[in-house]
């Protein structure tokens, strides 16, 4: 069956994402896309809002993970900063090297989440895998390339907040009862 990457959270940033976001749907591993969702293209380590959200990540009992197509060794500097694993050149949306690491870490797709600002690579790469998918603006917007596929990505993104729309409205009518 076609699957559509229609994220289910859509963020501004990551510090929106709240650890009792992830705890309430049971999720105890979270995939985190490094560039443009964590820090920023060419950020050399973690910033202290980083740091401080995936402190608050390992408090609630989640792990954070880098899971990041990027090759070289800045997925590891990052995640060797931020006393985490990671995962590099992950070939989202190919999703062969995540169920390898669910199996890996005896972790089901229902407990897990990735977060990303590619709908196409990030969010297709969840949405495949059947784990929670959670959408973020990406950090920099200054590159017109960057532009151009946040507009290509706008179909998704619409229908996630249509979706968002419609279950509030069943929502209100269940509450009418
Ligand atoms: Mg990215």
């Amino acid at each position: 069956m076609l699957k559509f990457p229609i994220p289910d959270m859509l963020l501004n940033s990551f510090s929106e994402l709240k650890p009792e976001h992830l705890t309430e749907k049971d999720i105890k591993l979270l995939l985190m896309d490094l560039d443009n969702t964590i820090a920023k293209y060419h950020a050399a380590s973690p910033s202290v809002s980083l740091r401080n959200w995936i402190d608050s990540l390992k408090r609630a009992g989640i792990e954070p993970f880098i899971y990041s197509n990027s090759r070289g060794d800045r997925a590891k500097r990052f995640a060797d900063a931020l006393s985490i694993e990671y995962i590099n050149k992950a070939k989202k949306p190919q999703i062969k090297k995540l169920s390898e690491l669910l199996k890996k870490k005896g972790m089901e797709p229902k407990n897990t989440a990735i977060i990303g600002d590619q709908v196409y690579t990030d969010i297709l790469c969840g949405t495949k895998a059947g784990i929670t998918t959670i959408a973020l603006r990406p950090i920099d917007m200054t590159n017109p390339f960057h532009y151009l596929r946040y507009g290509a990505e706008m179909p998704f993104r619409y229908a996630y907040n249509r979706r968002l729309r419609l279950t509030k409205k069943k929502g209100d009518k269940l509450g009418k009862h």
